[in-house]
């Protein structure tokens, strides 16, 4: 399904299409770099607000364009932690952005840092069977500015409490591709989204805070490594065979191990940065030790950092999280071999815990309150 608003949202624009459009209309093209300024840089949301521009000019954007084609509806604060945003897009379709202030595993310990997890679809075609967004099924894939729009609300709610470096933009330090939907199976809109958070006229934000979360796309994998983008790649591993990988994640089907891992180390050596494997431990299902011990020869062929997180229960699927013990004991297999790793414990960090959960809550209740007036889920808190 696709879905074509009647009109569009600037945050979708490159400066190139902005001054396209703008030239086309009559209009100087020095303009759309002062709009951009606005948005970016001073983070403007009203075309009066832009006083340096001519009066016309300003008409005929609101003529053309919109601001937010996403509207956050709940603001659920799970903890100190994590903050949930569940967004409504323009044909109210719901998605979800997730704010986590934390300390990043691995980096800068002591610091606080903010990480932005956004949504790239609504749900996922993917099915994994032991995910959320998946068991909702694939709706439709979001728009550039659908998915900047998310990092905006965030940006702009960030900025009246974050002290900023000069040369700092943005009001959070990450971003992660880990809400709902494949990142790499809506690639067009991701390199757009990635150019304009990454351009000096946009959110001017650095490419290796930038993580990308796949399922193991490959020919996508390799696609992205030739793209001239130096954003961190997370390969959603969860099961170091194949035998394993095929029980819980279809996509195996299609890019098995033997083509998945050459893809993932062309795109390490490309870039020469580490990369991460996911790997949820899910009881019975992956955490044997032999997995662990598989898992430590593909860490090692890639070079790759290797990230555990202990499963997340979603309602209505049968897998359950390993014990405590277990957990340790395919850590320390890890550990043992000299692999970087890192296990998510607290229950606020887990950045995965947004992944489609959320959504498929509210669309649930909002079902059953569907009759019922008043209902709760449809009032705005923004
Ligand atoms: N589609 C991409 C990105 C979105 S999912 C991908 O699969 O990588 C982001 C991460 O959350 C993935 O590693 C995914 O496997 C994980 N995830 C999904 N459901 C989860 C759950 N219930 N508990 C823990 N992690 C989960
Ligand atoms: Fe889709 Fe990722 Fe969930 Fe798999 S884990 S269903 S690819 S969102």
């Amino acid at each position: 399904m696709k879905f074509s608003p009647n009109k569009p949202s600037i945050y979708g624009e490159t400066l190139e299409s902005l001054t396209e459009a703008a030239l086309a209309a009559g209009y100087k093209a020095f303009r759309s770099k002062q709009v951009m300024e606005w948005l970016y840089k001073k983070r403007v949301d009203r075309w009066d607000a832009m006083t340096n521009l001519p009066k016309d000019f300003r008409a005929w954007l609101d003529a053309n364009y919109i601001f937010y084609p996403t509207r956050p509806l709940i603001d659920k604060r799970s903890d100190d932690v994590t903050q949930k945003f569940l967004m409504e897009l323009e044909d109210k379709s719901l998605i979800e952005t997730v704010l986590i202030r934390a300390p990043q595993t691995g980096v800068g310990q002591e610091k606080s840092r903010k990480t932005v997890c956004v949504s790239i679809q609504v749900g996922c075609a993917y099915g994994c069977k032991f995910c959320a967004s998946g068991l909702a099924g694939f709706r439709r894939n979001l728009m550039a500015a659908e998915v900047v729009s998310q990092l905006m609300h965030i940006c702009r709610m960030e900025d009246a409490h974050t002290e900023r470096a000069k040369d700092e933009i943005a009001s959070f330090d990450n971003i992660v591709f880990m809400g709902m939907g494949e990142p790499l199976a809506n690639y067009d809109t991701l390199v757009r989204t990635i150019q304009i958070l990454n351009a000096d006229w946009g959110l001017n934000f650095g490419a290796r805070r930038i993580t990308v979360s796949t399922s193991g796309l490959a020919p996508q994998i390799e696609k992205l490594a030739e793209e001239g983008v130096a954003v961190r790649l997370a390969i959603s591993l969860h099961g170091a065979t194949n035998e394993v990988r095929d029980q819980i994640m279809p996509v195996n089907k299609r890019y098995p191990l033997e083509q998945l891992l050459p893809a993932a180390k062309a795109f390490q050596q490309k870039h020469g940065r580490m990369l991460t494997l996911e790997f949820i431990l899910i009881e019975e299902v992956n955490d044997s030790l032999e997995q662990a011990r598989e898992l430590v020869k593909i860490a090692k062929e890639l070079h790759a950092h290797v990230n555990c997180i202990p499963y997340n229960k979603v309602e209505g699927l049968p897998w359950k999280r390993p014990s405590l013990r277990r957990q340790d004991a395919f850590v320390d297999v890890l550990k043992k071999a000299g692999i970087s790793v890192t296990i998510r414990r607290e229950k606020g960090h887990d950045i995965n815990a947004a992944c489609g959960q959320l959504r498929l809550k509210t669309e649930k209740a909002m079902a059953e309150a569907e009759s019922r007036p008043g209902n709760p889920f449809l009032k705005s808190e923004s």
